[in-house]
């Protein structure tokens, strides 16, 4: 009875927070006075896809689910599928008391790179290379589209790592060791939401329309700096220098109307930021005025485990309190909903906390227009890999890659290549596997090898590009008397790193993978060679370099690999330089602050530039 008499009650009453013409804060204010403690913790809730259903975003007020890794519907699911399944989870939350929306989330962190035949962009480092935040932000517009034409509405994009050692498993997701490139690069942050009006409050979350999506500032803060660059280590350094390196892209960010900011798995100084209250509440929150909401890492207020013998309720305890508002479980999220209404209810974590934390949220939902839209329709869908976008990202390859060597002597060019020649031999595993030129985070988590999506891989674009009457010839390992012996023009060498993401990607003596280097030697040695690199950070070259007449770092360029062949054969010069230092040997490592590798391979920011053919 009393249900019924509610609902019809529910339905002739104004709900403010329900009105568009009402101020956002007087929305969240409305909203807030009527939820339960079990409603308000539901919103403090993210759990992943594979655990979501209707029914369980009913139940316990989900405010949030995700896709984590490469967790996806289906293998190679449509738009359409996507969008149905993010719609079913919606009408699960909008099927409670309050209707309030839950908010999808995905790591759409080079283009929607989950996502079957989407555009997939260079990987941040290759984005550095660039120098051109102009570019960064239609990167950030176009992935934006095509995250929404699934029925996504939140990307966990960008890292603004300043990454400091390339050892780091994720220094392919840092856009350079400088912190000023990357705070130039915050501006995927307006490509992302949208760019914000004239009378905009700074610091307050923006999302312009509904082909805009959230962003999320990542991973705050020092993740970039780790002991030795293993992931999740420790960042030992004062605070002035914290606050100098790791900081700024924080501040731009900010003012940039981030919507969200996710927390770093790594300590500073021993403390796990995960329970940094500090640095959370104190620095982020109350210094500089970030209104939107913090996010944990996957699992993060799991790793809080000291003090000794902290246990899962005192991680939850440490974590919200501390500053977390929103929190990423992933999968097993009755202990934690049961746990953290105990602690709120024996005032060990404070309702004003909760509060904060579900104004944040609503916050974030309210201005991004999700009340009003909530469900998402198909117009979009033709979005996902259009041909506009490829142009894009075929653009930011050509201008990221970085021209390291130019011939054996100033008086030889090798690059660009003529397009008429016999005959090219094109080598090494890498020229023909679009999963390894996409690197980590690209259909699977870590990456995966092969025709993994809709592309081109950098053999196709040297068949392309090459005059008719040419010649290609393909060999993943050719040995010397082949090279030598079959009388070619000059060749293309395309070795470097396997795909990998996070700790599985931490190296110590960052060599390519082999037989790359075996390549290099056999091949350089019988014809002229261009030797390609694809990798996620500078490798060890050094050993190679005297026998290479022509040497191209090309990061991890994604699927247009048309890019690598236009600078290639001289139809776009080249112009991208080092966005980090290249180190001659790994006893050089780590960098130190404030300053570059003593005599390094090749300093940062360097980059030979070459004329286009006419
Ligand atoms: C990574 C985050 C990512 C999250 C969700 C974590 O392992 O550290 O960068 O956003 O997973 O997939």
């Amino acid at each position: 009875l009393f249900l019924s008499c509610w609902a019809s009650i529910g339905d002739a009453e104004y709900l403010k927070y329900k009105d568009p013409k009402q101020p956002l804060g007087v929305r969240i204010k409305d909203l807030m006075k009527r939820m339960t403690l079990a409603e308000k913790i539901g919103q403090m809730t993210q759990i992943e896809r594979k655990v979501a259903s209707p029914q369980v975003m009913k139940d316990y007020f989900i405010g949030s689910v995700l896709s984590g890794g490469g967790s996806v519907p289906a293998p190679q699911a449509s738009a359409e599928v996507w969008v149905n399944m993010v719609n079913d989870f919606q009408k699960g939350a909008l099927s409670t008391r309050l209707g309030i929306p839950m908010l999808y989330g995905i790591d759409a962190i080079h283009g929607h790179n989950n996502v079957y035949n989407a555009t997939i962009f260079p990987h941040n480092i290759g984005l550095g290379a660039t120098r051109d935040p102009d570019l960064v932000k239609r990167i950030g517009a176009a992935t934006a589209l095509e995250v929404r034409a699934t029925g996504i509405p939140y990307t966990f994009a960008p890292c603004i790592a300043v990454c400091r050692d390339p050892r780091w498993g994720r220094c392919f997701e840092s856009y350079s060791e400088d912190h000023k490139i990357v705070q130039a690069m915050t501006e995927i942050i307006p490509g992302l939401q949208g760019d914000f009006p004239a009378n905009y409050r700074k610091g307050t979350p923006y999302v312009s329309g509904r082909d805009k999506v959230a962003a999320c500032a990542k991973h705050f803060v020092g993740d970039g700096g780790t002991q030795k660059g293993i992931n999740e280590n420790n960042t030992v350094l004062s605070r002035p220098g914290l606050l100098s390196i790791h900081m700024p892209a924080y501040y731009n960010s900010i003012a940039k109307g981030v919507s969200t900011i996710m927390v770093s798995y790594s300590s500073w100084n021993g403390v796990k930021m995960h329970a940094n209250q500090d640095m959370i509440t104190g620095f982020l929150k109350n210094t500089l005025h970030f209104k939107g909401f913090v996010i944990s890492d996957w699992q993060g207020i799991d790793r809080i485990t000291s003090p000794p013998g902290a246990n899962y309720t005192y991680s939850i305890q440490a974590g919200v309190n501390a500053g977390i508002d929103m929190v990423m479980i992933p999968f097993d999220y009755t202990p934690f909903i049961s746990d953290l209404t105990t602690l709120v209810n024996s005032n060990i974590v404070p309702l004003s906390r909760i509060d904060d934390a579900v104004r944040r949220i609503l916050r974030v939902k309210f201005s991004m227009g999700l009340f009003e839209n909530p469900l998402a329709d198909l117009s979009l869908v033709d979005q996902l890999g259009k041909k506009e976008h490829r142009e894009l990202a075929r653009e930011a390859v050509r201008k990221s890659l970085v021209l390291l060597k130019n011939g054996k002597s100033a008086h030889e060019q090798v690059l660009p290549l003529p397009k008429k020649a016999q005959n090219i031999l094109v080598a090494g595993i890498h020229a023909d596997n679009l999963g390894y030129q996409c690197g980590g985070w690209t259909i699977e988590w870590q990456g995966a090898s092969g025709r993994i999506t809709v592309g081109t891989t950098i053999l196709d674009a040297i068949k392309l590009a090459v005059d008719p009457s040419t010649k290609v010839t393909y060999s993943e390992n050719p040995d010397f008397t082949f090279a030598k012996t079959s009388k070619f023009s000059y060749a293309i060498v395309v070795v470097g790193e396997p795909p990998y993401s996070e700790t599985a990607g931490d190296s110590l003596n960052l060599t390519i993978l082999e037989p790359g280097s075996t390549i290099i030697h056999n091949v350089c040695r019988a014809v002229k060679c261009v030797v390609v690199i694809i990798s996620g950070r500078p490798v060890l070259m050094e050993p190679h370099i005297e026998v290479i007449d022509a040497l191209v770092a090309a990061w991890l360029p994604g699927s247009e690999g048309q890019g690598v062949a236009d600078v290639l054969f001289g139809d776009y010069g080249f112009t991208g330089k080092l966005p980090r230092t290249w180190f001659k040997s790994v006893d050089q490592l780590p960098m130190n602050v404030g300053d570059r590798y003593y005599d390094p391979l090749f300093p940062f920011g360097f980059g030979l530039t070459t004329e286009a053919h006419i």
